[in-house]
């Protein structure tokens, strides 16, 4: 399928919109992505036509949901290549896949003195859940550090590992930055000592092929909600062996096997680890998200951002008073910067009056800004329905921003 913006676009509402009498130029993708209209029609037709809770019924309408949420799964299984569908866990997000991985993982395996790896260009959803480990276990956090252009020094990883490493927890690709960081080679050097690595997706997924078995990582976590799938959804991949080995990090219905006073037995994959009615509804939409990406393709994708990344830097940079964060290449669909001179929420104000919709601050990711010794930035934020012309709009609101506050 060729890749037709005008025909992409329509499949998007909201981006018909105007906000204060302008067309919205919604270049926040990286907080969340707007919503085609196959994902919507599925949300709703669910409710309208569909409804029913899955695993417990016998009726018609559960068994239909059941049927379709397991093909959801499949549908995640082959969207990030994964070898099983009970390797694929649906969770509310990013943010709840870490912390069940990291209490599951630290309960049994993380003990005092040993120790987990990060990085310091980390969202604090993959810092502070594993801090939170730390202070149960009196474990202890080591961070890979990176340049100021925002690359990983992975060298460092040499001095890092040592024999007490039970994780590593990295970003794929910044949220601040936009690095694209390398994992496979992480993975490589972790894996020589047996070490598990969690690679953190969260802006990946919608702007990369993911195969989780080439990549060979043992945990590979997202949100559907910035994959153009609903808020509230969300997925924990783990390999097999890990899954297996977990205990569950929440209790409940569906979980379970047997239930008695004296001792609960648990289910199997993937199961074990969906306590509760789980957001059936939109792991199904989340699929319907998925197919919608796959449709047009990761690598038409991909082509289509690196090319509106490239074109947007190269036209802030040119303007001679931006200061970009995150230079470094490999990159993907983040412009990270701040008008010199001007606060980034200043900024924003005004970009968000001329129907820039961009985000500022810290980006949840405050050791960045600490590396950088700034407050925030101001981040413009890519996906594959935006086009040149909304790049130009954005560098005639940057000039604005300077005209009204330099
Ligand atoms: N990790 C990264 C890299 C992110 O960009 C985000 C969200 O911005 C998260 C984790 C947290 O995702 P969620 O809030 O959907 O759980």
């Amino acid at each position: 399928m060729s890749f037709d913006i005008n025909a992409i676009r329509k499949d998007f509402p909201v981006l018909q919109r105007q906000v204060y009498n302008r067309p919205l130029v919604y270049l926040d993708n990286g907080a969340t992505t707007q919503k085609p209209l196959p994902v919507i029609n599925c949300v709703n037709d669910y409710h309208v036509l569909k409804n029913s809770s899955i695993h417990r019924g016998i009726h018609f309408l559960s068994e239909q949901a059941t049927e379709d949420y397991e093909n959801a799964r499949k549908t995640v299984q082959q969207f990030i290549h994964a070898a099983h569908p009970h390797e694929i866990i649906f969770t509310p997000g990013t943010t709840a896949s870490i912390n069940g991985v990291a209490f599951s993982f630290g309960e049994k395996y993380v003990n005092e003195g040993d120790e987990i790896i990060v990085t310091e260009m980390e969202h604090h959803a993959n810092i502070v859940p594993w801090q939170m480990l730390c202070e149960r276990k009196k474990a202890l956090l080591r961070v890979i550090p990176f340049s100021d252009s925002g690359l990983l020094r992975t060298e460092e990883l040499d001095s890092l590992i040592t024999p007490r490493t039970r994780l590593i927890a990295v970003i794929h690709v910044s949220n601040t930055l936009g690095t694209l960081n390398p994992v496979e080679e992480i993975i490589r050097k972790a894996h020589a000592f047996n070490i598990p690595v969690l690679v953190d997706g969260a802006q990946s997924i919608q702007h990369i092929p993911i195969d989780v078995q080439k990549m060979d990582c043992d945990f590979f976590v997202f949100s559907g909600h910035k994959v153009y799938g609903p808020t509230g959804t969300g997925v924990l991949y783990g390999k097999e062996k890990w899954l297996e080995e977990l205990p569950p990090f929440q209790g409940g219905g569906d979980m379970v096997d047997i239930v008695t006073f004296a001792k609960t037995t648990y289910n199997v994959l993937p199961f074990k680890f969906e306590a509760g009615t789980p957001n059936y509804i939109g792991a199904i939409a989340l699929a319907e998200a998925l197919r919608y990406v796959s449709s047009l393709g990761l690598d038409s994708i991909a082509d289509h951002e690196h090319q509106l990344l490239e074109y947007g830097s190269e036209k802030l940079n040119k303007l001679g008073f931006i200061t970009l964060y995150g230079t470094a290449r490999p990159k993907s669909s983040i412009i990270s910067f701040l008008v010199n001179g001007v606060h980034p929420y200043d900024a924003g104000m005004v970009m968000d009056k001329m129907g820039i919709a961009v985000r500022t601050g810290t980006h949840c990711a405050q050791p960045v800004m600490q590396h950088y010794g700034i407050g925030g930035t101001i981040r413009a934020s890519l996906a594959l329905y935006n086009t040149a012309g909304e790049i130009d709009a954005f560098i005639e609101a940057v000039k604005k921003v300077k005209t009204m506050f330099g």
